[in-house]
């Protein structure tokens, strides 16, 4: 298609503005322990490329990262990620058009231990995310109202409720049930 390219010298900026919890904790993941496992990968990977992240710059964005592990250099990085990375875009393998998941996908994956591509909503303690909620600047109001919807299990009533304080108010259309959607509605609202 012809949607603009999203360069990835914005993804910080934009983690902050316009992504959705579960891709924040991804891209601040990615970026303090230059390295995520595969399924945070795969789940960042698809979100990216759908935001407009060409391949090129992906599999770019990915080496930085990776390779500042002392164990990862260029060539294991070639070997081992850029496969699935060129795979996401549909360039090895079957060719197929990846899409990136939906909420409900991300809600209902079992995590292992080790694990950080959940949403945080359903996936993390209370505490992990009141304090990651506060930092953030939302108001202590919102915040509460967010935890109340997460203890009555309502993920994405809070992911939404999360939408609206950050985008003063504004709700997204029809609630969050995509972390595309998310995006896309959030980078609406603030080209206004
Ligand atoms: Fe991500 Fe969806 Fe969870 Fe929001 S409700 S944090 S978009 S998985």
């Amino acid at each position: 298609d012809d949607k603009a390219h999203v360069p990835i010298e914005s993804l910080d900026s934009l983690s902050k503005t316009s992504y959705p919890m579960c891709m924040q904790h991804m891209h601040n993941t990615l970026r303090k322990e230059h390295h995520l496992r595969h399924g945070g990968r795969q789940l960042y990977g698809l979100f990216l490329k759908a935001i407009g992240v060409t391949l090129d710059d992906a599999l770019r964005f990915w080496r930085e990262e990776f390779t500042q592990k002392p164990e990862i250099d260029h060539d294991k990085f070639d070997k081992q990620y850029a496969y699935n990375i060129r795979h996401n875009y549909g360039k090895e393998g079957k060719r197929a058009n990846y899409t990136p998941h939906s909420c409900m996908k991300i809600i209902t994956e079992s995590l292992g231990t080790q694990d950080q591509h959940g949403c945080p909503f359903k996936h993390w303690d209370a505490n992990k995310l009141k304090s990651s909620l506060l930092q953030q600047n939302i108001q202590q109001i919102d915040v509460q109202e967010i935890m109340d919807l997460v203890k009555d299990g309502h993920y994405q009533l809070a992911c939404t409720k999360h939408f609206e304080a950050k985008h003063n108010g504004v709700a997204p259309d029809g609630g969050v049930n995509h972390p595309n959607q998310y995006f896309e509605q959030s980078q609406a609202v603030l080209r206004g």
